[in-house]
């Protein structure tokens, strides 16, 4: 049996302390609409009204596009100049979308107004809206609200919105129950039976939240230890520590590092003796780790820049530049929640380029000229970039794939090999 991989933090001291070089500028990143794709997916009894602009409607249908429903799970409410007319008028509009939806959809037992950027729009007082329609449909239908507009969240940003909203509603774990194990974020369904099935051999009650039915909402309270499963949910982290939930700091479950490291935390706080981790997770690491060395030969050496988009780009520098040999030539995010990576920056190889924020032109310069080997960016970015030469991935895959945990960690690799060797045959 392999030993538990030590965690060792970057042989130079990591990144913890390094100068962060911040944007605000023009930025190319996704609206928070983008996570109704995944959320809508997850929470199976959900539905997502956008409450916005046929932009908004047009957006959330192509992103969802390749997926095909009998009975989707999502739809926009539009409010355009036809609801200008008065405030009543759009109120009373928003209310008939929403019962006929209702009364459409019995199936239903939660219903999220999401908010949008259109003027028309932010001058609805959605929070209202959502209390008012609860009361309406109590108990078999719970309506809340959260913002996925453009003006105030990015992509990844949604899903920190939609579960910070969730968050109030859960019901109360007593201080004096058992220590619960409470897994934060989304993960597919798959990645969700993995980490169960490992915490149900390592003895540690596991919840997970979001859960995929609304009305099995975990109970939180001061007797919660949580694991952050996405690295995009400060406000949602921040909500349930006002409910007692104490944070297990951890790196991310990406790589055979970060899972073990991740794994590891929860095994601390609930003594769990590292033999046991282990014993349980022995054959999958080693199936990793031998995936991931097949994948080292095609990535060792290359050169990664990262635009800002999904707020996974630290871990994933961490994890491409540890475990399969790449080197950093800039790692932007979004925003840099120093919080929430505590235990990812240290693993960073001193002095890595790290940006926060976006000035895209600017970015773009820096870019072109390091010339790197693959650029990480969004869908805005990519073809052009492409068309100068570039080799590129396309950030959202990596939020729409399932790469958590030992199984996916070769495929997580493969997503930054597969571009590279792409690029070669084209070139061949
Ligand atoms: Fe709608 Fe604003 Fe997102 Fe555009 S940026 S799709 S208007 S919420």
């Amino acid at each position: 049996m392999s030993p538990v991989i030590p965690i060792r933090a970057a042989a130079d001291g990591g990144c913890g302390d390094t100068p962060v070089l911040r944007e605000r500028g023009q930025r190319e990143v996704f609206c928070g609409l983008t996570g109704i794709i995944w959320l809508h997916r997850k929470i199976q009894d959900a539905f997502f009204l956008v409450v916005g602009s046929r932009t908004c409607a047009h957006l959330i249908q192509s992103a969802a596009g390749v997926m095909i429903f009998a009975e989707p799970r999502f739809a926009t409410a539009i409010i355009d100049e036809r609801d200008l007319a008065g405030l009543a008028d759009a109120n009373t509009e928003l209310d008939r979308v929403v019962t006929r939806l209702l009364e459409r959809r019995p199936d239903i037992q939660m219903l999220f107004l999401v908010g949008s950027c259109p003027s028309e729009v932010i001058k609805l007082d959605l929070s209202r809206a959502a209390e008012r329609l609860s009361q309406r449909f109590h108990p078999d239908v719970r309506v809340l609200n959260y913002s996925g507009s453009g003006i105030e969240t990015t992509f990844t940003q949604g899903e920190d919105a939609c579960l910070a909203a969730l968050v109030p509603t859960l019901p109360v774990r007593p201080a004096e129950a058992p220590a619960e194990l409470l897994v934060v974020g989304t993960l597919a369904d798959m990645v969700e039976d993995q980490f169960a099935r490992t915490f149900e051999q390592l003895g540690i009650p596991a919840r997970f939240f979001p859960p995929r039915q609304a009305r099995e909402m975990p109970a939180v309270g001061p007797s919660t230890r949580m694991l952050l499963a996405q690295p995009f949910l400060g406000d949602t982290l921040r909500a349930l520590e006002g409910r007692g939930a104490q944070r297990l700091p951890a790196p991310f479950p990406l790589g055979v590092e970060g899972t073990t490291a991740w794994l590891a935390a929860a095994c601390d706080a609930f003594g769990v003796p590292r033999e046991k981790l282990e014993a349980v997770t022995a054959a999958a690491r080693e199936r990793a780790t031998a995936a991931l060395a097949r994948q080292r030969a095609h990535l060792g050496g290359k050169r990664i820049f990262f635009f800002p988009d999904s707020q996974l780009e630290v871990p994933l520098a961490r994890f491409l530049s540890r475990e399969l040999g790449m080197e950093l030539v800039e790692v932007g995010t979004p925003y840099l929640h120093r919080g929430v990576l505590d235990r990812e920056l240290p693993l960073l190889p001193a002095g890595t380029p790290l940006a926060e924020g976006q000035d895209v032109e600017k970015q773009l310069d820096r870019c072109r000229a390091a010339q790197p080997d693959l650029v990480v960016c969004g869908l805005g970015l990519a073809n052009p970039l492409e068309a100068e030469g570039m080799t590129t991935k396309w950030a959202i895959e990596l939020v729409f794939t399932p790469i958590q945990g030992y199984d996916q960690a070769a495929d997580l690799a493969e997503l930054f090999s597969r571009p590279l060797a792409r690029r070669m045959k084209l070139a061949a």
